[in-house]
């Protein structure tokens, strides 16, 4: 439970972090909230030699509006999207998803940016994100660069960050006109991690049709994903109880899911039905 040994910096600029990033290129690595990160140094799953600590860095916390989305800094915690009135009117399904990670405390101290970038695959933001389709902007020694949400989650633990990128900004196009959005989690008993994960964002017109569904799916396989054969099979449906049973029944169609000794892969896939179509009944209703 003691860390191996290491060094500590905390630059107050981006430019100094991607800077000592840089030059460390195989041994720094970044700490935001430390809530992922410091359990896996203490079990000496993560040895880094050396620690970049963002959180001195001004300007990376925040919640805001700008060209027609929502610009989320990478810096803000989990309880600061949680709590905030305005994403609860105009994308719900980001407070929703904020409100059922872990505890207060971790809520409190961990951030959607470390979230994002540690890529455990029974995370709650990842699901999110997908669903909304937002986009991951990166900045590193190149420059800026924008990753969709689909292109970020490599792997089980891996992103399309290089070593000395750091994730700044998460942007998100709210949903316009008649929308419903859920999140809809099976946590693990002991952690409170996603056993599943479904979160739901849809678009209807007047009449209930679905002009477009976002379903990403967490706590099955290695790595978040997008259930594209429901969100295909939803659109352009009334979505009456009949459509969301059939469309549901696809949420892990071409997936290898996982099994462990909490969850066999049948029932991870049965939970992950069950939950799809649980959140689509609350984002309809
Ligand atoms: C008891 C407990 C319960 C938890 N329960 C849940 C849960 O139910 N659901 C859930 O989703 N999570 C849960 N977590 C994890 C928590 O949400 C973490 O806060 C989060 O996963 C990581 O965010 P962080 O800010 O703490 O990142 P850190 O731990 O500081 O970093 C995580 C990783 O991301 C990298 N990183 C951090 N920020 C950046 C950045 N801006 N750019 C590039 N790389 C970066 C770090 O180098 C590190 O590799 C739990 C944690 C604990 C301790």
């Amino acid at each position: 439970m003691i860390p191996a040994p290491f060094d500590y910096q905390a630059p107050t600029t981006l430019d100094e972090a991607i800077a000592l990033l840089g030059q460390h290129p195989d041994e720094a690595k970044i700490l935001a909230g430390g809530h992922s990160l410091i359990p896996a140094m203490k079990l000496r799953l993560a040895q880094p030699q050396l620690l970049v600590d963002i959180g001195r860095i001004s300007g990376l916390s925040y919640i805001n509006e700008e060209a027609g989305q929502i610009r989320i800094g990478a810096m803000t915690t989990h309880y600061e999207i949680e709590s905030s009135a305005r994403l609860k009117e105009i994308c719900p399904l980001l407070p929703d998803c904020a409100s059922q990670i872990g505890d207060v405390q971790v809520r409190n101290k961990g951030t959607i940016g470390g979230s994002l970038a540690h890529s455990d695959p029974a995370g709650d933001w990842p699901a999110a994100i997908i669903a909304l389709r937002a986009e991951m902007v990166a900045i590193g020694p190149a420059g800026e660069r924008v990753i969709s949400a689909d292109d970020f989650f490599v792997d089980f633990l891996t992103t399309a960050l290089e070593p000395a990128e750091i994730l700044r900004e998460i942007r998100i196009s709210p949903p316009q006109g008649r929308f419903g959005q859920a999140y809809q989690k099976v946590r693990h008993p002991a952690s409170g991690f996603a056993v599943v994960g479904v979160a739901v964002t849809l678009s209807l017109d007047g009449g209930g049709v679905c002009q477009s569904a976002g379903i990403g799916i967490t706590g099955v396989a290695s790595k978040a994903f997008r259930a594209a054969a429901v969100e295909g099979a939803l659109t352009g449906k009334t979505l009456d109880d009949q459509a969301i049973v059939a469309a549901s029944a696809h949420t892990t169609d071409g997936v290898d899911a996982n099994s462990d000794l909490y969850a066999s892969e049948e029932y991870r896939r049965h939970l992950a039905q069950v939950h799809t179509r649980r959140a689509l009944l609350r984002a309809t209703s």
